[in-house]
């Protein structure tokens, strides 16, 4: 069976069940740098829709177990 590449669950900053993605190749070697770890396969990238207009994403970042696993909400940035 393939990995499920979404999944729905609580974001702490939208406050609410959200669309959550894994993160692709980038976001995981930029997570990597900023948590200095080197491995990061348990997060999910919240991808709930901040602003209609912009199409700009919420983006917090979570594992599957845990919903707030920074001290202080971690955002991905957006990656070229
Ligand atoms: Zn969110």
């Amino acid at each position: 069976m393939a990995t499920q590449r979404t999944m729905t669950d609580y974001c702490v900053t939208c406050g609410g069940d959200q669309v959550h993605r894994r993160l692709d190749r980038k976001e995981e070697d930029w997570l990597k740098e900023r948590l200095g770890r080197a491995g990061v396969g348990e997060f999910w990238l919240c991808v709930n829709v901040l602003d209609p207009d912009t199409g700009r994403q919420c983006r917090n970042l979570r594992t599957g177990f845990n919903k707030k696993p920074f001290a202080a909400p971690i955002k991905a940035p957006v990656l070229e």
